[in-house]
């Protein structure tokens, strides 16, 4: 969406395809960092989105039974917004597509299913699509495979990713919000167990984190075990779970998978966001990396474009500005995920806070740090293609 938003203001021709009828689906995460803010400020579109509901988180900690340990604060990182704005994906892409709907270029079919590839001399030269009634042939000078971290495009393109591996996975489930709740991103670290709680409103949406492959154990085990084990970790949610959870249908099973691909081309296809790096919920960063690939794409691209079909040498330059990011940013997440939360999901002597942890709530002006990495990340990208 973000991509198309930028093309279409350049003057391109942009078609944008969701399969689904809407953007209404809540497990997509809400965390909007300062490089998405800066983005949107650089758009002109800041005031605008901040207009729409949401809160702001100005530092992160995690809870280890009794005691709070600060992790990281936005209030010394060199961006316009010291502050992570927490919001439903499905209102920050009603909000980019009504931005987007201006542009005359801009073209977005909604419950239309990209289902192969078409080939034209030698390259890819678009996609067959399944619509609400019709099949169509859509032809583009330049494909872009958006599609996420299960991408139909990158599979059809024989394009394959590298596994990184993920020893946990999500169950995804809501708790009503009460009268004196925190108003804030929750994280606590039990034994065996995490959750982390996004404050949407009127409710909590909480991913609690379970050893890969746990689930079927953990409904062997029954709703009541499963309930008295999630009140553990919970703090001050604990006092409504049983009157909540009453049926495993209220609990989703998210799988977390953290890969890459090698090559992040094919002559007439770029694959971009997790179509091209699956990333981990760890510091939630995925949605506004594929923000930043977006605003490369972009910007190498987009002048190109405005002339004619770029070459596959002009799309290698996308992975060339963006793999070195992504790469670090992997590597943190899988050094958290085997370092920090593995240990945790399997240890019955209790968590215990690793040295960092311990380190950064000691010594604030180090917080900085790791905002600086989740917030803006390495290599920030800025708007450089001009609206026509
Ligand atoms: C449990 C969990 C929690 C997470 N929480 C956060 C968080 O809080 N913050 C954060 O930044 N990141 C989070 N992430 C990571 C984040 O969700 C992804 O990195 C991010 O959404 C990637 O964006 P994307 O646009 O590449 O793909 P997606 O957000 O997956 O978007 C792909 C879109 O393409 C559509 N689509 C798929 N196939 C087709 C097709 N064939 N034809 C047409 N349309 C198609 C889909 O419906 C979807 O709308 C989380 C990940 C997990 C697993």
């Amino acid at each position: 969406m973000m991509l198309g938003y930028l093309l279409a203001r350049a003057g391109v021709d942009v078609t944008v395809l969701e399969k689904h009828k809407d953007f209404l689906r809540d497990f997509r995460g809400d965390t909007v960092h300062p490089s998405t803010l800066t983005v949107l400020d650089e758009l002109g579109l800041l005031e605008k989105f901040l207009e729409l509901p949401h809160t702001k988180i100005r530092k992160a900690s995690v809870t280890l039974g009794k005691n709070e340990y600060t992790i990281a604060e936005f209030d010394r990182i060199p961006a316009k917004c010291q502050f992570i704005a927490l919001m439903p994906q499905w209102d920050f892409l009603d909000f980019l597509k009504q931005q987007a709907e201006v542009f005359p270029h801009f073209r977005l079919l909604m419950q239309t299913e990209a289902k192969d590839l078409l080939a034209r001399g030698g390259r890819i030269g678009g996609v067959l699509a399944r619509g609400e009634t019709d099949n169509l042939d859509i032809r583009a000078g330049l494909t872009v495979a958006a599609d996420g971290r299960h991408s139909m495009l990158r599979m059809k393109s024989g394009l394959e990713p590298t596994d990184l591996g993920a020893p946990f996975d999500v169950l995804w489930l809501r708790l009503p919000f009460r009268k004196g709740d925190p108003v804030d991103l929750v994280g606590r670290l039990g034994d065996r167990q995490f959750l982390v709680m996004l404050y949407r409103g009127d409710y909590w949406q909480c991913a609690y984190g379970i050893e890969k492959g746990g689930f079927d154990k953990i409904r062997a085990e029954g709703l009541s075990a499963f309930r008295a084990r999630l009140k553990e970790v919970a703090g001050f949610a604990a006092d409504r779970i049983d009157e909540t959870i009453k049926d495993f249908d209220q609990v989703k099973l998210l799988t977390v998978t953290v890969n890459r691909l090698k090559r992040w081309a094919r002559p007439g296809l770029l694959c971009i966001g997790d179509a091209a790096h699956a990333m981990s919920p760890i510091g939630g960063v995925g949605i506004n990396l594929a923000i930043q690939d977006a605003v490369a794409t972009a910007n190498i691209l987009g002048p190109i474009l405005q002339k004619g079909v770029p070459r596959f040498s002009d799309l290698k330059k996308v992975q060339a500005r963006r793999e070195f990011p992504t790469r670090l940013i992997q590597g943190f997440q899988v050094l958290a995920q085997n370092a920090v939360l593995g240990p945790i999901l399997k240890s019955n002597r209790g968590p215990q806070p690793p040295l960092f942890v311990r380190v950064l709530d000691r010594w604030p002006w180090a917080r900085q740090w790791p905002a600086r990495l989740i917030g803006i990340g390495p290599r920030p990208e800025h708007i450089q293609l001009r609206a026509k």
